[in-house]
């Protein structure tokens, strides 16, 4: 873990040979680099261009409490950075990474601690949306601290309790990230298709312009932001577009260009396999990864 170069998982098949070339190709392009400094690097080029960041300090589902520690601490590190170099950036847990496979309470405090600290230096913090089961306890943590501000949690159109998540989040009217969802889940959790997707996607949508007054629309889909920047027209709420890093950020900068608000989530660490391999996998448009590659 503290080896200075992307930390290879133990898939001794990827290892080296597949693992090399994934990382050597795809993590440098997603991924800003192994450490924090790596991550303001980046910041810096995005707020440049009139983006933000929202940063992310990979890993997931760690249950070691030494592990775990260090998530917290690098946060917290994060946090004091963003606000030394006054970065324009947020912050985006994995509450996973922050001891929720051991405990609720363990990931409750360390949330609260890290929460804590960002509130003191006027920071944002994103909770992460991640695997089915960790949804309620998510939602639950994020409760918890919601009506004291500067805390957003992210809802995943593709679940089929999305509307009714978002629905919830309502009553603290906090800002909400909502995502087409990146995890494998079955077929009674989430919708099969792309196109069921997309389409409770839109629902959500339109559900957060009719219920909050600022929110943020996460896709690379252009139907989805098209139509996010018609509504907005009569709506007049605080929308944020935001992309993944590496994906599209060439059109995140025109939509910045225009005057709209951009953020761009920039993951760093070691861990980078497990987030490599979800892009790659949603990319049965393998296709839209050789153009993202290509050109952003
Ligand atoms: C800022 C941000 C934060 C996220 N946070 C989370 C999270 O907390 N939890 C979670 O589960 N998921 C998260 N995701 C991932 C998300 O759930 C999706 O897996 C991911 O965004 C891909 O879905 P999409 O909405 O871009 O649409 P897709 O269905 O993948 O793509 C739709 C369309 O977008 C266009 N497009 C997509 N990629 C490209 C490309 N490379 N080049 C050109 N066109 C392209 C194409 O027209 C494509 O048909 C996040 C995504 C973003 C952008």
């Amino acid at each position: 873990m503290h080896n200075p170069k992307f930390h290879i998982f133990p898939l001794s098949i990827l290892n080296m040979g597949i693992g090399g070339i994934v990382e050597r190709i795809f993590a440098g392009k997603w991924i800003a680099g192994p450490g924090i400094k790596d991550a303001v690097r980046r910041t810096k080029q995005l707020n440049a261009l009139g983006m933000s960041a929202i940063i992310n300090y990979i890993g997931e589902d760690l249950t070691d409490k030494r592990e775990i520690a260090e998530a917290v601490s690098t946060n917290l590190r994060l946090i004091n950075e963003i606000r030394k170099s006054k970065l324009q950036a947020s912050v985006s847990l994995k509450l996973t990474a922050l001891g929720l496979r051991v405990s609720k309470s363990m990931a409750r405090k360390n949330y609260n601690r890290i929460v804590g600290a960002a509130r003191r230096r006027r920071v944002f913090v994103w909770i992460d949306a991640e695997s089915q089961d960790t949804v309620d306890d998510a939602i639950s943590i994020f409760e918890s601290q919601a009506r004291r501000g500067g805390v957003g949690i992210t809802v995943q159109a593709y679940l089929r309790s999305g509307e009714r998540n978002l629905a919830r989040l309502f009553k603290k009217k906090a800002p909400v990230r909502i995502v087409k969802g990146a995890y494998k889940e079955s077929g009674k959790i989430a919708f099969d298709t792309r196109k069921e997707t997309t389409g409770n996607y839109r629902v959500l949508m339109r559900e957060a312009f009719t219920h909050l007054r600022e929110f943020t629309v996460a896709t690379h889909d252009d139907s989805l932001i098209k139509e996010a920047l018609e509504l907005n027209r009569s709506h007049r709420r605080r929308v944020t577009y935001a992309m993944l890093n590496g994906i599209r950020n060439g059109y995140a900068a025109e939509l910045a260009a225009q005057g709209n608000s951009v953020a761009i989530y920039v993951p760093f660490g070691t861990r980078w396999l497990g987030y490599s391999l979800r892009r790659l996998r949603e990319e049965s448009h393998l296709v839209l990864v050789l153009r993202s590659l290509l050109g952003g």
